[in-house]
């Protein structure tokens, strides 16, 4: 019987290539499954036997691909490995626990004491606060620049660094990273390349077909899609992720075998939630623009967005976070707008179904100095909305009646 931990013939690959929701619903599985169901087994095993000591020796010697031991993997983690891969077009990829775990896990495989790495400073402030509290402790030199100056980047580098990292689009500005200048920077210094594509998924960017060496997802948010469960990915070539892979197998790092099947599940309606915040976000976007109480909209689909060019000729679409500005508003004023929304929820996070509002200022730099919320680029008055898979004409008038208040 063909066990979904066979990456053999029997796997019901699509003809490539094949469209992201083939991908989404069919790659990576076995076509023939244990007790002849259409979906996948959770193997609630801590661990696997073998049948005899001949086993454990052909086993040990790379003779036979199997489990072994929970921490190291399991057969449903390497379907949704697989799958995640086949989505964004790579050779492998790690699952983690959590979109940070596969960051951490990723930079602690990569560098050492005398390494240095640069970032564009616009980035998920828990990953910022990983290299400066942590990294730096084990003698690994962050550098940040600002966002999309590559020219910074650049001058950044030194003989030492062995690692460029970005997100695009970035959050909350949705500022987007130029890959081919970006990984041109990579190939003339050395420096391999990352970019957390969380905000984008692989519907919206191929970050690998520009050359990135490793693309980075918080599953969490839309390959999840269903803000109930954590988990993280980094894709890229199948020899340089077998470190990554070794130390998650050393920190433990992994997902339950329950959290696996429902990111298989989430991931099967993939495309369609896309396509559906992608419609959401734009259509929200144009409400806002045209809005007289709305001082600023970051959208990349909008004309006066700084990144327009560089996101119209890489991107497919934009996604369903859209961020703004109330003109003249002090925060509380920003905040009473927050509160009467009817149906987008407040809470961190983002790329659920369910719409989520937050406000930036209060939601994660509440405790930061004004001079850093002005370093960071966070206004009192600004706004972020996730819009998830509601109905865009509903998210219209509750904005509506929220600002009429
Ligand atoms: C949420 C997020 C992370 C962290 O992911 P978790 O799954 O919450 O650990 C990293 N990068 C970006 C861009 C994110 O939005």
């Amino acid at each position: 019987m063909a066990t979904p931990s066979e990456p053999d013939a029997e796997q019901s690959l699509p003809r490539q290539p094949a469209g992201a929701s083939t991908l989404a619903v069919h790659a990576g599985e076995a076509r023939q499954k244990p007790g002849d169901a259409i979906t996948d087994p959770i193997f609630c095993a801590a661990t696997y036997t073998f049948r005899d000591t001949q086993s454990v020796i052909d086993f040990i010697e790379q003779k036979q691909p199997r489990e072994e031991y929970g921490r190291y993997g399991n057969p449903g983690e390497k379907v949704v490995e697989r799958k995640l891969a086949a989505m964004e077009g790579g050779e492998s990829a790690v699952l983690f626990a959590s979109g940070m775990a596969a960051l951490v896990g990723l930079l602690m495989a990569k560098l050492s004491a005398g390494d240095e790495i640069v970032f564009f400073d616009e980035c998920y402030h828990r990953s910022r606060e990983f290299c400066a509290k942590h990294l730096s402790r084990f003698g690994v030199v962050t550098r940040q620049v600002a966002a999309c100056d590559y020219d910074a980047m650049r001058r950044a580098i030194t003989p030492n660094t062995r690692l460029l990292v970005s997100e695009s689009p970035t959050n909350p500005h949705l500022s987007i990273v130029d890959l081919e200048a970006f990984v041109a920077i990579g190939r003339e210094t050395g420096a391999e390349t990352l970019i957390d594509a969380t905000m984008a998924t692989p519907y919206n960017l191929r970050p690998l077909e520009a050359g990135v060496d490793y693309v980075l997802h918080s599953a969490t948010k839309y390959l999840g899609g269903h803000n109930d469960l954590l988990a993280g990915v980094v894709i890229g070539r199948e020899e340089a992720l077998e470190p990554v892979r070794k130390l998650r197998g050393i920190m433990g790092s992994i997902n339950s075998p329950h959290n696996i099947y429902l990111l298989q599940r989430g991931l099967k309606t993939f495309e369609l939630r896309m396509q559906r915040h992608n419609e959401n976000g734009l259509a929200v976007a144009r409400f806002l623009a045209e809005h007289p109480r709305v001082e600023k909209v970051y959208y990349p689909a909008l004309e006066t967005h700084p990144y327009y060019d560089v996101a119209r000729r890489t991107m497919r679409g934009f996604g369903g976070v859209v961020t703004f500005q109330i003109r003249d508003a002090d925060w509380r004023e920003t905040a009473d707008i927050v509160d009467r929304v009817t149906i987008p929820r407040i809470g961190p996070s983002m790329g659920g179904v369910e719409s989520l509002i937050e406000q930036p200022l209060v939601m994660s730099y509440y405790e930061c100095t004004p001079e850093e919320r002005q370093q960071f680029g966070i206004p009192d008055n600004m706004i972020r909305l996730s819009c998830g898979i509601e109905n865009a004409e509903d998210l219209i008038a509750d904005l509506a009646q929220a600002m009429a208040g």
